[in-house]
């Protein structure tokens, strides 16, 4: 039992009231799929890059058998000042929501993309299905408060440092607010951190014990995330591998049709082939 003892003591002083009770259902519908009841395939480039190539990847995503688009519009990343390798600029933001709206109404699929503030709420909302939230912003609770007032679901990565009461937690913000589609997406944590910039294909860490550590306190449907978790494209499949043999509900992949000259997270993009493999094995 992980931290089964620390969580008994949460729910004894009452902090975790809602996300440990397995009567909720949290589960919700990302196209015609219940997410925690059938596995969910979520998938795209990091960034929107361009209307031409989010609307291609989408049908050819869409052919795939993948029943969701990620796409980031707006764009933090992990080094904070701006970085223009291959021509990334913290996202498109607006044109970028225009942009998925395009991809989706060609390809049908539901669109995830990342929300990183509460004032950008009202705006993604009229282009997203699901809202991202980054791991930088897991306790921005102002932007949790806000999103546990909205009717859609919130798909909530993992902060690099949280904790198994801390993620349950932050889910429980967003729930307190009266939303209870939420689900979990676990992104690889802080491993070695003073080595991170020295050696970026591991960076992070990837978090898997954590799919069977949640699974024992809450039904809140987990996403796994191998792109970010690994940081690193040769390790996204075999941890996708693992992640399924845990019983994950969902993965989220980070796809490109060229992946070297991916505008964000170059080296964890998988080519559209590899993600085949992935689709085959869910
Ligand atoms: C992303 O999904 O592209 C992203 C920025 O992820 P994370 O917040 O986990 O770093
Ligand atoms: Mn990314």
């Amino acid at each position: 039992m992980v931290g089964n003892e620390y969580i008994d003591s949460l729910i004894k002083a009452n902090k975790i009231k809602h996300t440990v009770d397995k009567n909720i259902n949290f589960g919700f519908k990302i196209g015609p799929k219940i997410l925690g009841k059938e596995k969910v395939l979520i998938a795209g480039p990091c960034s929107v890059e361009s209307k031409e190539m989010i609307e291609k990847i989408s049908i050819d995503l869409k052919k795939i058998g993948v029943d969701a688009l990620r796409g980031g519009a707006y764009k933090p990343c992990t080094y904070p000042v701006r970085d223009t390798t291959n021509g990334w600029k913290e996202g498109l933001k607006k044109k970028g929501l225009e942009y998925l709206l395009n991809a989706k109404n060609l390809s049908n699929l539901p669109i995830v993309t990342e929300v990183m503030d509460s004032s950008q709420i009202s705006l993604v909302s009229e282009y997203a299905d699901v809202f991202q939230v980054g791991t930088r912003n897991f306790q921005n609770y102002t932007l949790l408060d806000e999103l546990g007032k909205q009717n859609k679901p919130v798909l909530l990565k993992r902060g690099t440092w949280g904790t198994l009461d801390e993620i349950l937690g932050a889910c429980e913000r967003i729930i307190e607010g009266g939303n209870t589609k939420v689900a979990i997406c676990l992104r690889g944590v802080v491993g070695m951190p003073s080595y991170r910039h020295i050696f970026p294909s591991t960076r992070w860490a990837p978090d898997l014990m954590m799919i069977s550590a949640l699974k024992e306190f809450t039904s809140i449907p987990i996403i796994y995330d191998p792109s970010h978790a690994t940081g690193y494209r040769n390790f996204v499949i075999p941890i996708s591998k693992a992640a399924l043999a845990l019983d994950v509900d969902g993965l989220i992949v980070e796809c490109h049709p060229n992946p070297d000259q991916s505008i964000s997270d170059p080296d964890q993009a998988i080519t559209l082939e590899d993600l085949k493999k992935i689709k085959k094995i869910m």
